[in-house]
């Protein structure tokens, strides 16, 4: 079997690169270890401005809005913020993107499990008859959190577990999180008819956290989440994309804004290279870091500093932001910092003068 692009995994991240591929007739073979390609576990929501830049989007997989956002600290402080967002049935929006690549020409081969590479140009995959061989001009690994071709990268990123539990129990509109311990915390928020609870954590303490806030549940859904974005995620005529490329807000851990722009840059650089024949994907990488570099440091500084203090401090931390107007769901870091203001900013630095304190207030005054 031969393919100008061999794309590993049919989440949402490879379906809606296909999709853009084949929409103009680049010849995209996708496999998928799975039967099925919906995967049930996300809660599905995105920003405003995440929404308007999706490559392809429908009004019905709209289940619910969010309006407004509590977050408390682990001593019960609360700081309140006017974020908005949308609530996307994610499982209906995954299966959509996948029948609209395979629409647009795409050869979607379920059941089928990339095994490795041989040579530069050619994969070994597997299904029930056995193993077989694909030979490509470029390959994709969209093989989300625990991705096999991450590992041709030599870049280990930690994995984290999300948790969500569908339950009767919840808040109208708006979205409660907990912070659990530093940056790890837990939510509750509509979705429809129903709510979801859910965490995020290390191991065990996600399902312990999510169950923690609600009497009953009638399922649990989850999986791995990437801890951070890897620093390089192309490589010759490799590029990663979504989960594999920890492609994931530094503060929420949100893909789909992410996989959205990558999509559509990543799409971009595969036709400029086979149309002028020379391998222009790391301009992919370096044109998606130009759009997120600031918010990403800012996200992970921000995080490290939550993650070096005791609950203590965040208590006291919440304490003095009160609260925070503009929040962005898509720019969480900048629109905190921005809704914080230079004065409590700076009144922050002092009171915590960690290294990543200061950091902040070097970016914010840049
Ligand atoms: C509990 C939870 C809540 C979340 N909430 C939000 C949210 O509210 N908003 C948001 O933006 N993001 C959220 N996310 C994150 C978001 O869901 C992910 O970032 C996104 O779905 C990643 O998509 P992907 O296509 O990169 O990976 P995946 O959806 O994981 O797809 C990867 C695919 O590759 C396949 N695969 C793996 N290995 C192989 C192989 N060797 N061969 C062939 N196929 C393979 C897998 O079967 C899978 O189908 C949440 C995640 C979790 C766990």
């Amino acid at each position: 079997m031969r393919c100008d692009v061999l794309i590993v995994g049919a989440g949402i991240a490879g379906s809606t690169l296909s999709m853009l591929l084949s929409s103009r007739g680049v010849d995209v073979v996708q496999i998928e270890a799975r039967e099925n390609v919906v995967r049930p576990h996300c809660s599905g929501i995105i920003g405003l401005d995440a929404w308007e830049r999706l490559p392809f989007r429908r009004s019905s997989w709209v289940i619910d809005k969010i309006r407004w956002a509590e977050i408390i600290s682990p001593g019960g402080v609360v700081l309140r913020t006017d974020a908005s967002a949308l609530v996307l049935d994610r499982e209906k929006m995954d299966e959509d993107i996948s029948k609209e690549a395979v629409k647009r020409g795409t050869d979607l081969l379920t059941g089928t499990r990339f095994l490795g590479l041989k040579g530069r140009e050619e994969a070994v995959i597997m299904n029930n008859t056995g193993k077989k061989s694909v030979k490509f001009k470029f390959i994709v690994g969209a093989d989300g959190a625990g991705s096999s071709l991450r590992k041709l990268f030599h870049e280990d990123i930690p994995l984290l577990t999300g948790v969500n539990l569908a339950t009767n129990e919840g808040p109208r509109n708006g979205y409660i999180v907990r912070v659990r311990r530093g940056s790890l915390f837990s939510w509750i928020h509509p979705r429809g008819k129903i709510f979801y609870s859910g965490a995020i954590g290390r191991g065990d303490e996600a399902m312990e956290w999510a169950s923690s806030q609600i009497r009953q549940f009638s399922r649990a859904i989850g999986g791995a989440i990437p801890g951070r974005t890897m620093r390089r995620f192309v490589k010759g005529n490799i590029a990663l994309i979504g989960d594999s490329a920890g492609q994931v807000k530094p503060l929420s851990r949100g893909g789909v804004f992410y996989i959205a722009e990558a999509s559509k840059l990543l799409a971009e650089e595969v036709i400029r290279s086979l149309e002028e024949e020379r391998n222009s994907l790391a301009e992919y990488e370096r044109r998606w870091w130009s759009l997120f570099r600031k918010e990403i440091m800012l996200g992970e500084l921000m995080r490290n500093m939550l993650d070096s203090m005791s609950n203590r401090d965040i208590d006291f931390l919440f304490s003095m932001l009160g609260e925070i107007h503009g929040f962005s769901t898509d720019f969480q870091s900048s629109s905190i910092l921005r809704g914080a203001g230079a004065v409590k900013s700076l009144a922050i630095g002092l009171r915590f003068p960690f290294k990543s304190a200061k950091s902040i207030l070097e970016l914010f005054l840049s």
